[in-house]
Formats: C-alpha cells, sequence, structure tokens
C-alpha cells in the first residue's frame, strides 16, 4: 500500500455503490476505469501529483490539463487579503498599506509557474513579495518554496519549530493512516515527508508578533497540527489566516476537499500530531473571534457563520476532530468516509 511500482500507480476506491478505479501508465497517459463522475477527474491528477513527487518519472504539472474548478481564485476575501486554491490546498497573498505584499504559503508540489502566473494578474509581470510566509512545512504548502525562493530571492519566514523542517534538517513524522479514514488518509503514507531546504532564505519570525512587512497583521503560534505552526492576524477586521489548525473542509475526505462544502473540521488529521495542542490552538483562535476564516484547505468563511462555527469547534474539539484511534497502529484497511466501504488498493511492481 505504500509504495508505488516502476510508473504504474493504480487506485481503487470505493465511493457509496460507486467503484472506481485510475491506472497512471506513463508521463501523460492515465487510464480512468469504471465511472466518468466529476470526483473520479480528481483523482487523475492526483494520481499524476502522486507519481510526480514520488520521483517515479519526471511530469511537468504545469502543463497537466487541470480541470477550471482545480485552480479557483479566492478573490476579495478580505481588505488586501486574496488566495488562489490549486487542487486541494489554498494560498494567499496580503497586500500591506503601503502597497507591498507578501506570500502566505506555497502549495502542492509543481506550482511554482501557476502561483508566478496568478501573482503577476495580481501585480503585475515580474512582480517581487517583500517576503514568503509558511504557515507551517508541510509538502502541501512548501511544494513551490524551493522554487520561489530562488526566482524571488526574497526572506521566508517560519516560526522557530518548523525551522528544522524548512533547512533540509528533519523529517515529519510518518501520518496516522488510522486517523479519519478518507481517500486522503489513505493516500497520506504516498505524501512526501522530506523537508526542503531553503536556509538560505529562511528567517525566524520575531517573537513578538510582529511582522515588520505587514504592520497590520501579527503572527499566533498555533501548536499542534505540527510544533512550529503558526496562523495570522488582523485585528482591524478580524481576518484570520489558519494554515492548517483547522479546516473549513473535512480534509481526509478527497471527495469532500473536491466540492469544497464550507463545514469547519479540526486539521488534517493523519498529518496531526498532538491533539491536546491542536484543541489549544483552536480555542486560542476561537477567542479572538475572528470575522474572516481563510483555511489552508476548504473555502473562506465569513461572519457570522464563521464565528459561531469556530466557537463550536473550539467547544466540542474531541468530538468533532479528534480521531478515535489516534495513536493506534494502522489494523483495518481504510474506510470510504461516505460509504464506510473498505478503500481497497492495490500497487502492481
Ligand atoms: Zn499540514
Ligand atoms: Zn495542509
Amino acid at each position: 500500500m505504500n509504495s508505488i511500482g516502476g510508473n504504474t500507480i493504480l487506485l481503487q476506491f470505493a465511493r457509496g455503490g460507486l467503484r472506481g478505479a485510475v491506472v497512471a501508465e506513463s508521463r501523460d497517459k492515465y487510464l480512468l476505469l469504471s465511472h466518468t463522475r466529476a470526483e473520479l477527474h480528481d483523482v487523475v491528477h492526483c494520481a499524476g501529483l502522486l507519481r510526480a513527487i514520488k520521483g517515479a518519472g519526471e511530469i511537468d504539472m504545469d502543463k497537466l490539463p487541470i480541470p477550471e474548478y482545480d485552480e479557483v481564485p479566492l478573490e476579495a476575501i478580505a481588505s488586501g487579503l486574496t488566495g488562489l486554491r490549486i487542487l486541494f490546498v489554498n494560498i494567499f497573498a496580503i497586500t500591506n498599506p503601503q502597497g507591498g505584499w507578501v506570500l502566505v504559503d506555497t502549495g502542492i508540489p509543481y506550482s511554482a509557474g501557476r502561483i508566478r502566473k496568478w501573482i503577476g494578474s495580481l501585480f503585475g509581470h515580474g512582480a517581487r513579495p517583500l517576503a514568503i510566509i509558511q504557515t507551517h512545512g508541510h509538502f502541501d504548502h512548501t511544494g513551490a518554496l524551493e522554487d520561489l525562493g530562488k526566482y524571488w530571492d526574497v526572506p521566508i519566514y517560519a516560526h522557530r519549530d518548523e525551522i528544522p523542517y524548512l533547512s533540509g534538517r528533519e523529517n515529519y513524522p510518518p501520518p496516522n493512516t488510522s486517523a479519519g479514514g478518507g481517500l486522503m488518509t489513505w493516500m497520506s503514507p504516498l505524501f512526501p515527508r522530506e523537508p526542503v531546504d531553503v536556509r538560505q532564505w529562511l528567517r525566524e519570525l520575531e517573537p513578538d508578533g510582529r511582522i515588520p512587512e505587514l504592520p497590520e497583521w501579527r503572527w499566533i503560534h498555533t501548536p499542534g497540527h505540527t510544533e512550529g505552526h503558526i496562523s495570522l492576524f488582523r485585528e482591524g477586521d478580524r481576518a484570520l489566516i489558519v494554515g492548517d489548525a483547522f479546516c473549513t473542509t473535512k480534509s481526509e475526505s478527497f471527495f469532500a476537499v473536491a466540492k469544497q462544502e464550507p463545514e469547519l473540521h479540526g486539521p488534517p488529521a493523519y498529518y496531526t500530531t498532538d491533539w491536546d495542542r491542536a484543541r489549544g490552538s483552536v480555542r486560542k483562535l476561537a477567542d479572538l473571534k475572528p470575522a474572516i476564516l481563510a483555511p489552508g484547505h476548504g473555502l473562506p468563511m465569513a461572519a457570522p457563520e464563521a464565528e459561531n462555527a469556530l466557537r463550536t469547534l473550539a467547544r466540542d474539539f474531541d468530538r468533532i476532530a479528534r480521531p478515535s484511534d489516534e495513536t493506534r497502529p494502522d489494523t483495518k484497511p481504510p474506510q470510504s468516509p461516505e460509504s464506510g466501504e473498505p478503500i481497497e488498493s492495490r500497487f502492481p511492481s
């Protein structure tokens, strides 16, 4: 289940009465078996992504045809705050009152070209940020970081505890594949855990919460999902960028991620290492009474829905977010979140 053999990936899954499979055979050839639902289309691209990041072959993600709904601008979330969703993860650009801007997170691997194109459409061709801020160092938030660091040559800020994962020194712990079920959880062992290395541009965030490039904003330590995870808050309009402290989509389910229905969930369970601290972080964020939520996964949310939903998540965190088997080794096959049917996997060598 944890390996990709040669040039072939086979994903088999069950959803409701539907069964489907995707075979990625070569650089640009994908064979879709079974039904032709929109969701299956996403899995094709995910298969391409997985194959690319495992190094099974060179593939240019920038040239892969991605359906329009897989690259979605999240416009005018708040004043000076705009975002872009590529596949299943969001990145954000924040403008400061002087007109400079900062990029928050850098998306999935192989998306540097897409990010630069989006930045060009916002700020003009060749525009360069004042800095990049990383909420944390997971692969789906640092995919384009090395490329963009080289291209822009600007400071990259992260929390002190996240530095080892951004400077090539430490791997993240393996994912908990029994947490949360769902296709994303099942695929999570295939996600890369190797650190990126951007030490040349890397800076620790100021300990007092200030961000020199963004005077209206401050960073808040929100550990649990990772040790050095941070969120960003602007007091003026109570806008909150939450990273993976929590999600507005059920990130363990590929189908929920693909549909992006707005609802509040905990952090991605397969990656979260400390659930007590994760709960503390959600409560810390709820105490800020944010009016705008901009998550790493899922759609942005605004008041009053945002505040109520976050209050509920903070109060009932253990029931809503915490997996019942958070530390148990993987003993049963993962199940489809919708149907409860087991998801089968087979990787021919
Ligand atoms: Zn994460
Ligand atoms: Zn994430």
